[in-house]
């Protein structure tokens, strides 16, 4: 089977940070990953600096750009814009988000307010042209009233349109393969591939899952707690937990990962190499 990894990027905002950036990609750009891709920011506002990181990995990484997209806040006008010039520029594989605005920027949902509306209009006005990946909650969308309505409104990506999907990230496996048995009960068979986040940072990693409504179990927060400041016992500890979360989604059939880097090569290589993939 052919597997798929692929690197998730924020655009960085200084110029130190874009100079970190470059250095990781080129780092992870030899493990020959599918795509790299980059997060934009809800309602456009990382519009500028996510197009320009795009464009210089696209152009410079030797690897794949893959543009996220966000719909919510953003007009068609303002979209179809940005998908003339990835197409322009030889960009074939998009992330289709609905997002979520930022505090302050007001409560309009825009033209388009579901990522299903954005899926059919890339569709619309592009035809064929982009890969198109979606999103996908193991644990369930925090906007969700429950599973089913959010498996329901995941299909209606796929039926829009979208080729494949990367989950928000979790640390229970079984929430993947439920996920995904679910899904193929009702005759979808689009690859899920599992969102991977590397432990690094924990208490940016609890503000993260709150935020998003990914659940660290409590074994890990316990074991976490137990290191108090002691950053090097915890990053050793988030990669066994992150590892072994791999190797059962791996050897479980999951068609690959995706993870999400932190703009950090390091955390994600040393996942790598402890799943012994090639590169
Ligand atoms: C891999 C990945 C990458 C991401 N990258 C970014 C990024 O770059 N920028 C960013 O801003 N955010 C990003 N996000 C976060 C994402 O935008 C948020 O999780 C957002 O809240 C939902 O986006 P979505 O595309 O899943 O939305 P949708 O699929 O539209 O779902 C949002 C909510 O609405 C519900 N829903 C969907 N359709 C309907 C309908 N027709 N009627 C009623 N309810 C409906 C769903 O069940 C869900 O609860 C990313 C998330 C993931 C998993």
């Amino acid at each position: 089977m052919n597997q798929h990894f692929s690197f998730e990027f924020f655009p960085p905002k200084t110029d130190i940070g874009a100079e970190k950036l470059r250095d990781v990609y080129r780092k992870l750009a030899a493990l020959k990953p599918e795509y790299f891709s980059v997060t934009y920011g809800a309602g456009g506002s990382t519009r500028e600096r996510s197009l320009g990181t795009v464009m210089e990995i696209q152009q410079k990484s030797g690897c794949s750009a893959a543009p996220h997209l966000s719909c919510i806040g953003d007009s068609r006008a303002e979209l179809a814009e940005l998908l003339d010039i990835y197409k322009a520029n030889g960009i074939r594989h998009i992330v289709a988000l609905r997002g979520d605005l930022p505090s302050g920027m007001g409560a309009s949902r825009g033209e388009l307010p579901f990522a299903s509306d954005l899926v059919g209009f890339i569709r619309e006005t592009t035809g064929s042209h982009f890969h198109i990946e979606v999103a996908a909650y193991p644990e369930c969308h925090p906007q969700s009233m429950n599973l089913d309505a959010d498996i329901r409104h995941f299909i209606q990506k796929v039926k829009a349109g979208a080729n494949s999907a990367i989950t928000q990230y979790f640390f229970s496996a079984d929430s993947y393969f439920h996920f995904v048995e679910r899904v193929r009960a009702a005759g979808v068979d689009v690859p899920i591939i599992p969102g991977i986040m590397p432990i690094t940072n924990f208490a940016n990693l609890v503000r993260f899952s709150d935020a998003c409504g990914a659940e660290i179990p409590r074994w890990v927060r316990k074991q976490v707690a137990s290191y108090a400041d002691d950053t090097a016992s915890i990053q050793k500890f988030g990669e066994e937990v992150v590892t072994g979360l791999c190797e059962k989604l791996l050897e479980g059939g999951a068609p690959g990962l995706h993870f999400y880097t932190m703009n950090q090569a390091e955390p994600t290589l040393a996942l790598w190499r402890n799943l012994g993939l090639a590169g």
